[in-house]
Order: structure tokens, then sequence, then C-alpha cells
């Protein structure tokens, strides 16, 4: 069997190796630095305390049980085209096919070093609340909470809401 490799357990990842999975023609590997499917769209109710991390978390084994595919819990450092390999942190691997899923990373531009952003890497969610929790047993603070902007983009729009999030003891 032909071997796929997809890099990423995100929306993309996981959804490409169930549908190859089932189709039952290939050897199906997901390789990924956690060893679970990020739910990002309920994640926004944990800074709130509205649901807790854990259960935004989807264990890539509950998926496996249905669709057994491989799971290597891994970090992906370099791809190699020509050799078509996968340098990870612990291992090499091979592949005939290749998937690359690995979502987009925020960049942390100069100046937002002290921001956090819901948009970030899954733990972010808990030190947003974490904040928030301090703000409130402190019983007083300032938050402004919006989206950050390109500043290189001179639309309407992005110079309108470009925002940030402070804490006042941050301040
Ligand atoms: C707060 C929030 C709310 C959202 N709400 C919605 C919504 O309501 N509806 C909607 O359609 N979309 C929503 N989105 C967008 C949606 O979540 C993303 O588009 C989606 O998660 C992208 O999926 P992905 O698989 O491309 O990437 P990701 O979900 O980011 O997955 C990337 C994967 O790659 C892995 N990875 C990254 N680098 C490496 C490496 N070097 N080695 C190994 N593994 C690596 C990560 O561990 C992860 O498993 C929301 C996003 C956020 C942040």
């Amino acid at each position: 069997m032909k071997k796929v490799l997809i890099l990423g357990s995100g929306f993309a990842g996981i959804q490409a190796a169930i549908e190859l999975q089932k189709q039952n023609k290939f050897e199906v590997t997901v390789i990924s630095d956690r060893d679970y499917m990020y739910i990002y769209p309920i994640s926004i109710w944990v800074p709130v305390q509205m649901i807790e991390f854990e259960n935004v978390k989807v264990p890539l084994t509950d998926i496996q049980k249905k669709y057994p595919f491989n799971i290597i819990i891994d970090s992906v450092k370099e791809i190699h085209t020509f050799e078509q390999s996968v340098i990870c942190e612990k291992q090499t691997l091979y592949y005939d096919y290749l998937i690359v899923a690995f979502g987009a990373e925020k960049m942390k531009h100069k100046g937002i070093e002290n921001t956090l952003s819901i948009c970030g890497k899954p733990e972010i969610a808990v030190s947003i609340r974490n904040q928030l929790t301090e703000l409130i047993e402190q019983g007083h603070g300032k938050i402004a909470i919006g989206f950050g902007g390109n500043p290189k983009d001179k639309s309407d729009l992005v110079t309108k809401y470009r925002l940030c999030i402070f804490a006042e003891k941050k301040l």
C-alpha cells in the first residue's frame, strides 16, 4: 500500500485522514505534536469558564477507534521533498504522498509580545482565563478586547478596529 503522511491533527489533517482511511487504499499516518484534536470554535468559552479546557480536546485515540489510521506524536522539523522524507524530533519518516495540514500559527510581531490571542496555541485559552480570574480577584481593572490588524493595510476596517487586550495590572 502507498504511504500517506499527514502532518497536523486539526480539522484539515483529521478530515483528510478519515476520508483516505475510508478508501482502504493507503497506509495513512497522522503526525502531530498534540495527542488531541483541538476544537477551536468552542475554545472561546474557556476564558469565561463556560467550558473546561479538557473538554475542548478530542483525544486522537478516540477518533482512531472508528477510523484506524496510524498516529505518531512528534514535532516535525524538516520536509525533504526529493527524498520524500519528513524529519521529526524523534525520527525520520518516509512517504509516497504528503499532506501538510499545520494550520496557521500567529506571528508574534514586535509590540504584541505581551498580548494573548485565543487564536494561538490551545494553552493560551487557559492563560487568558487565569488573567481574567486575577483581574476579578483584584476587584478592578481594564480590559480591551478586539482584533489586531496589519499596520501596512490602509483599509478603514483594519485601522478602525485595531485593538489589544490590556489588564490594568500589566500597564
Ligand atoms: C477562537 C477560534 C474560533 C473559531 N471558530 C470557527 C468557527 O466557528 N467556524 C469555523 O469554520 N472555523 C472557526 N475557526 C477557524 C478554525 O478553527 C481553523 O480554520 C481550523 O482549526 C484550521 O484547521 P487546520 O487543521 O488547518 O489547523 P489547526 O487546527 O491549527 O491544526 C494544526 C495542527 O498541526 C499541528 N502542528 C503544527 N505544527 C506542527 C509541527 N511542527 N509538528 C507537528 N505537528 C504540528 C498542531 O498540533 C495541530 O494538530 C476558529 C478559530 C479560532 C482560533
